[in-house]
């Protein structure tokens, strides 16, 4: 889980705010509002996805639509604004409620603090100083909750407390996390996905969604794990040799399954396409060309053409047979599955 630092030190590029010259802790307001504004709109696209998906993934969990946040997430400079502006009662706090969410519907609301979700105690929750062990225990307990039975919270809204009942949907357990650092990169570990916050500057939301949904496939088709079966070498050498080969097969089968991805969410099924030919030429070409990645355009030609094919598919969701295979050790194949330009 991410940590804030420098919050409120100016440095965010990507969610300075003009105007923003008033007193200091009307600045710290307007900053911390552009946080949660910008974590909604990452979590909001990455919940459509999850939820839209679930007949594509094997391991899910109890979906609510919450956003929660921490204190001990923000740098030390920033922790007394951050109490102050988003009141923490308790470690964790719901930072956003996602707009159609059972969470939305059972009347939580943005910076209640948890007290207690279904048997996990929040406020009893233990963990390093300074940390974010909290969260992440807050999250995994969630998660793990039984997706098809009501789960009962209690928060602290004001000062007072207040009880909801959330009856859960399934949703496909993915984290989606942003990563405040006003750059372009974009990571999935299995558990999480994480996208730099440059790309909320540059993208509308569709193609914001395209990237989420081509690292929420590395996770849905369980890469890192199939990766690392294979032995390869995420370091300096994953461009060189055998890792090549089955970098090359897990993006390109993730390129694949981001359009099927989008489809079932509703999403433009082109909104890829419209972002590689923008991010292609500016990040992803002559000396930025990665070795262990296919070329950007034979990648906007193969996701073109399996877009063609899903034009032709009426159902939803479709289920493309590449899930069927994510139990198979890779077998490097790229060749045989990107088209060429
Ligand atoms: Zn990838």
């Amino acid at each position: 889980m991410l940590r804030r630092f420098a919050l409120l030190v100016g440095t965010i590029s990507a969610l300075a705010l003009p105007g923003v010259h008033a007193r200091a802790d009307n600045a710290d307001a307007k900053l911390l509002e552009a946080v949660r504004a910008a974590d909604l709109r990452v979590a909001a696209i990455g919940w459509r996805l999850a939820t839209a998906n679930v007949p594509l993934c094997d391991q899910m969990e109890a979906g609510m639509g919450v956003v929660v946040h921490t204190l001990d997430q923000f740098d030390p400079k920033a922790r007394d604004s951050a109490r102050a502006h988003f009141g923490f009662a308790t470690p964790v706090a719901i930072e956003g409620v996602i707009a159609g969410s059972p969470a939305e519907r059972a009347g939580l609301r943005p910076d209640d603090s948890l007290v207690r979700v279904g048997p996990v105690e929040i406020a009893k929750l233990a963990g390093r100083p300074g940390t974010t062990d909290r969260l992440v225990a807050a999250q995994l307990g969630i998660a793990a909750l039984p997706q098809d039975a009501p789960i009962e919270i209690d928060v602290i809204r004001a000062g007072a407390p207040v009880h909801v009942a959330v009856q859960p949907v399934p949703a496909c357990r993915t984290r989606f996390e942003l990563e405040l650092d006003g750059g372009f990169g974009a990571s999935a570990d299995g558990a999480m996905v994480q996208i730099g916050s440059g790309f909320l500057d540059d993208y509308p939301d569709d193609q914001l969604a395209a990237v989420i949904a081509h690292e929420f496939a590395h996770n849905i088709l369980r890469h890192r794990e199939r990766l690392e079966a294979r032995g390869v070498d995420y370091g300096l050498l994953a461009g060189f040799g055998a890792n090549v080969k089955y970098f090359r097969q897990t993006e390109v089968q993730a390129d694949l399954l981001s359009a099927y991805l989008l489809a079932n969410a509703k999403y433009p099924v082109r909104a890829s396409v419209a972002f590689w030919q923008h991010f292609g030429p500016s990040k992803a070409g002559g000396i930025l060309r990665s070795r262990s990645h296919p070329a950007w355009r034979d990648r906007v030609a193969t996701l073109e053409a399996e877009a063609t094919k899903i034009d032709a598919l009426s159902t939803r969701p479709l289920v493309p047979a590449l899930i069927a295979d994510r139990n198979k050790p890779l077998d490097g194949d790229w060749q045989s599955i990107l088209v060429r330009r």
